[in-house]
């Protein structure tokens, strides 16, 4: 295992230290159990002939040995052909070993960004790092790295963050309760829970009602989800999941005051809510003054409720009319 310490660079992205990203990594799909191995190779590529005469490699799956010197496994075939000394069974391993190392494009690369082995074709040209001249990040991180220096987003993008919000707030439509400023202000001392700085509940623009579990994840207004912040506090804590954003005594604490569910608001990964009325939520997205506009909303809706694995929660109807059945 090589060491993964890790760093940041200027992004606010991190690489991770240690990934050989110089070097090549040969890739095959066992012949035995058909799952993907990878092998690495280092800067000095291989050629098919070296390959087939010097290469044992093992399924770190299975066990299978890949060489020029093992039977073949495939029970469908006659038994001569799988013979390790069989013309069949060399051709095979021939082709097998040519496949993984004939051109620099059949090797792949570990990205020093998110860490997965790509092939060849998801890094993007850069002379001089090492013999395959590719970049030392997978083209996804290089996205991710270039969006960081250039955050602007497009209109499309746009769009689809107000659908995302506008089906959000469908689905909790009739599910929020009205907050009781003065309990809340109560509750809280009249501090924001975060910087624990005095709040004037008469200066409105000065303070902030924060949906604890965010609505983003389809949790409503409630009494136990909400929390009194300061604008700015409110401003950093947006649509963030609460362990993301309070520490873990300040979680146990905002348990005590509002008697959230400290299990859940402590989990470190969001929890999507499924505890909501979709069904309603579907039909109230649906309801378009433009019958032309229906094709369009369903597509939209459709995406969203895969993402947010509710399909499940859907009544038939609902299922055969968003094409899911
Ligand atoms: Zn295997
Ligand atoms: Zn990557």
């Amino acid at each position: 295992m090589m060491a993964r310490r890790k760093t940041v660079n200027i992004t606010g992205i991190k690489r991770v230290e240690g990934i050989p990203y110089h070097d090549a990594w040969a890739a095959f799909k066992c012949v035995n159990c058909k799952r993907m191995n990878y092998v690495l190779i280092g800067q000095e590529l291989l050629s098919p002939d070296e390959a087939v005469e010097n290469c044992v490699w093992e399924c770190k799956h299975c066990g299978f040995i890949h060489s020029k010197e093992s039977d073949l496994p495939f029970e469908n075939w006659e038994d001569e052909y799988n013979n390790y000394d069989s013309t069949t069974a060399l051709r095979f391993w021939e082709g097998f070993f040519r496949i993984a190392t004939e051109h620099p494009e059949s090797y792949w690369k570990q990205c020093n960004v998110c860490t997965r082995i790509l092939p060849f074709q998801a890094f993007s040209k850069h002379s001089g790092w090492g013999p395959l001249e590719r970049q030392m990040e997978c083209r996804s991180c290089k996205g991710a790295i270039n969006a960081v220096l250039n955050p602007k987003r497009s209109k499309e993008q746009l769009h689809e963050s107000a659908v995302r919000r506008r089906i959000a707030d469908l689905f909790l439509e009739g599910e929020n309760e009205a907050i009781d400023i003065e309990e809340l202000f109560e509750r809280f001392g009249s501090r924001c829970f975060k910087t624990k700085a005095p709040l004037d509940i008469n200066k409105r623009s000065t303070w902030a009602v924060d949906h604890i579990l965010p609505s983003k994840y389809l949790y409503p207004l409630k009494k136990e989800n909400a929390a009194l912040l300061s604008k700015n506090a409110n401003e950093n804590k947006r649509d963030k999941w609460p362990s993301k954003f309070y520490t873990n005594n300040e979680l146990i604490e905002l348990a005590r005051i509002t008697g959230a569910d400290l299990k859940l608001i402590s989990s470190r990964w969001p929890i999507m809510n499924h505890n909501i009325d979709v069904n309603k939520g579907v039909e109230r997205y649906l309801q378009v003054r433009e019958k032309s506009d229906l094709p369009k909303r369903i597509k939209e809706i459709k995406k969203i409720l895969q993402v947010y694995k509710l399909v499940d929660s859907l009544e038939k109807n609902n299922k055969k009319l968003l094409g899911f059945s």
